[in-house]
């Protein structure tokens, strides 16, 4: 009896209905910014860690590899299979139930495939908060989430992926499961298996559900646009915020004079917070105060005011209402629309010692003016985290394409620069495709080195994801 091919096995498995042919244009195939395309033996959608084994086993029997997709909306391109047609692609999006929520041990258990506002709703329903948030919340899934180790716009406070989650449920590339679903803060039983697989992006295993921290709901928010004479009293006015305000302090966004420039220019209709008036750096804070809106706004004013007083910051709106607050958010929001909406550039998304920011910014600026003149810099992040998006746009009389001709040169430039002061070239997109030949020249050999080692332990058949993250070795 001749053996059933793999795509006959996995209908067998799954259902016929959950087994896809490839389809060329089929937006799964494409990263998110459709400049990387895979091919693929076959689409499969499991709906259980059980089904998610059988699929790898039967992979690992025919030697196909097994690409892990989320929402696709990674920036790296790590969810894109490649074009050989090898693959098999795994969509989650069966896997998406709540499996439990435990209020007095504030932990929720969720399947990875389920999309992060709806997390966030479940913990809300529950009377806590779930503390993860990103432009893509709508999209994007926890499995993605903890692929790529997520940070977005709460890490300052309650960290990044990897720091909200306790315990995971992981298939092996073996086709093993391992449940580690612990919702446990103390835990030293040895090697941190949960940290590692949170992170590696879909090379050392599947994330198939985790259990999460919860938080308290902050009683009351308030939010407001900060401006700054320079880089320098912003980074002197985070630590006098965190001082004055302690954990309250739940965002610090960073965003240049140009980046608001930009809005304005992309977005007439939206409200700039000064008006007219101009700095060359804001930052929106906001502040998510366990008390009563009075005792919040009070705690507010004060900080603001003695940082006024000592000319840390030369202005301040304070957001009167939830509407005010949210279109405040809505131009920290807009910034990505705002960039495509004025013709492609070069995004870093890199981090630094905050410490090094300004030095940082000031050598790699007049840098680019050296080599590059004229090109034209949107920087924002999130400054509490060390965390820029130093993104860098052609010069006003030259094309975009003339300036993506240079993009190799021009990135070089940044990332030296970023790890010359410290830094990391991928402060929370991860490395994908993207960044993954760029590690070689970052990493020591000896830390590539156990990143290949720890990777030939859990998949040492380059089953998952292979192709992604390590920079491939010529044979
Ligand atoms: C508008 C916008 C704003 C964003 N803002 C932020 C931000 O503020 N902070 C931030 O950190 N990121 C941000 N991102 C990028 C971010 O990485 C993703 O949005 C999100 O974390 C990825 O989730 P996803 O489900 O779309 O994953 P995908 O794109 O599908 O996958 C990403 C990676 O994770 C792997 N993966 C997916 N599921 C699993 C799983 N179950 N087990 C193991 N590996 C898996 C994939 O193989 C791939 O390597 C933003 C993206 C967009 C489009």
């Amino acid at each position: 009896m001749t053996e059933p091919t793999l795509f006959a096995a996995l209908q067998a498995l799954l259902g016929e209905r959950h087994v896809q042919a490839d389809e060329v244009g089929l937006p799964v195939l494409s990263d998110k910014h459709r400049q990387y395309h895979g091919r693929v033996q076959a689409i499969v959608h499991p709906a259980s860690a059980e089904e998610v084994a059988g699929v790898v086993r039967l992979c690992a029997h025919h030697a196909a590899p097994v690409v892990v997709q989320g929402g696709n909306t990674g920036l790296m391109a790590g969810a894109t299979p490649d074009g050989s047609g090898r693959s098999v692609l795994m969509l989650l999006d069966r896997m998406n139930r709540i499996r439990d929520v435990d209020t007095d041990n504030d932990t929720l258990t969720v399947e990875a495939g389920c999309i992060l506002a709806n997390v966030q709703a479940a913990a809300r329903a529950a009377g806590r908060l779930f503390p993860l948030s990103l432009g893509a919340e709508g999209s994007c899934t926890l499995g993605g989430n903890l692929g790529t180790n997520a940070g977005g716009t709460g890490v300052l406070r309650y960290g990044n992926a990897r720091e909200l989650t306790l315990g995971l449920e992981v298939v092996t590339a073996e086709g093993e499961i391992w449940h580690g679903l612990r919702g446990l803060r103390k835990d030293n039983t040895g090697y941190d298996l949960r940290d590692l697989y949170i992170g590696s992006e879909g090379t050392l295993g599947i994330i198939t559900a985790a259990t999460v921290k919860l938080f308290p709901l902050p009683e009351s928010r308030c939010t407001a646009f900060v401006a700054f004479a320079s880089l320098p009293s912003a980074v002197a006015f985070l630590s006098h915020a965190r001082n004055g305000f302690g954990a309250s302090l739940t965002a610090f966004e960073l965003l240049s004079a140009q980046c608001l420039t930009l809005l304005q220019e992309q977005f007439p209709e939206a409200v700039l917070p000064f008006g007219e008036r101009s700095q060359p750096w804001y930052a929106l804070i906001e502040l998510s105060h366990p008390q009563a809106e009075d005792s919040a706004r009070a705690l507010f004013e004060a900080v603001l005011s003695s940082a006024l007083e000592s000319e840390l910051i030369e202005d301040a709106v304070i957001a009167q209402s939830l509407a005010q607050s949210d279109a405040m958010w809505q131009l920290r929001e807009n910034m990505s629309e705002a960039q495509a909406r004025a013709g492609r550039n070069m995004k870093h998304d890199i981090s630094l010692p905050v410490s090094r920011i300004n030095e940082f910014v000031e050598r790699t600026g007049a840098l680019l003016q050296q080599h590059f003149p004229g090109v034209r810099n949107f920087t924002f992040g999130h400054l509490g985290d060390g965390n820029l998006h130093y993104n860098v746009a052609h010069p006003l009389d030259s094309t975009v394409a003339a300036h993506m001709a240079n993009y190799a040169a021009l990135s070089r430039l940044v990332h030296d620069s970023a790890h010359a002061h410290g830094g990391s070239i991928s402060a929370e997109h991860g490395v994908g495709q993207r960044k993954r030949d760029l590690l070689g020249d970052y990493k020591s050999p000896v830390e590539l080195d156990l990143m290949r080692r720890i990777k030939r332990a859990l998949d040492p058949h380059n089953l998952l994801n292979p192709g992604k993250v390590l920079p491939l070795e010529t044979p």
